[in-house]
């Protein structure tokens, strides 16, 4: 027996956003889990009764296991990535620079190095 129509609207709905956000917050932590892509398999071959508490299991095993941390915004395309990435998983480019004499990597907007004081940055890959 098959679910009726709302139910199977609901759980493709249910699907395919948990699918977009955890593919959004995958890529902003540069953590290429196969999580998300399983939702939308659930969501279409499974019935209502067992799609949506799978997804739902889905979504809170993934905030247990995702690489933990705060989101920044990348100095140069404004999305969200991580705050430890070195490059912008979106547009590639460089989100941080590196200090020149300590090695440490420093924020973006940074003038100085916040370890050793010093203003000898690298420019960063744009
Ligand atoms: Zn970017
Ligand atoms: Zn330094």
């Amino acid at each position: 027996m098959s679910d009726p129509l709302l139910f199977t609207l609901v759980k493709v709905v249910i699907g395919a956003v948990l699918t977009f956000w955890l593919y959004r917050d995958a890529k902003a932590r540069d953590y290429s889990g196969i999580l998300w892509g399983i939702a939308p398999i659930i969501a279409l071959f499974s019935r209502f009764i067992f799609a949506v508490p799978a997804l739902i299991i889905i979504f809170v095993v993934y905030l247990i296991i995702r690489p933990k941390g705060k989101l920044i915004k990348c100095p140069h395309c404004k999305r969200s990535i991580h705050e430890i990435l070195f490059q912008c998983p979106f547009c590639k480019k460089d989100a941080k620079r590196e200090c020149i004499r300590c090695l440490e990597p420093v924020p973006w907007e940074a003038e100085q190095c916040p370890y050793c004081k010093s203003r000898a940055l690298t420019k960063g890959n744009t």
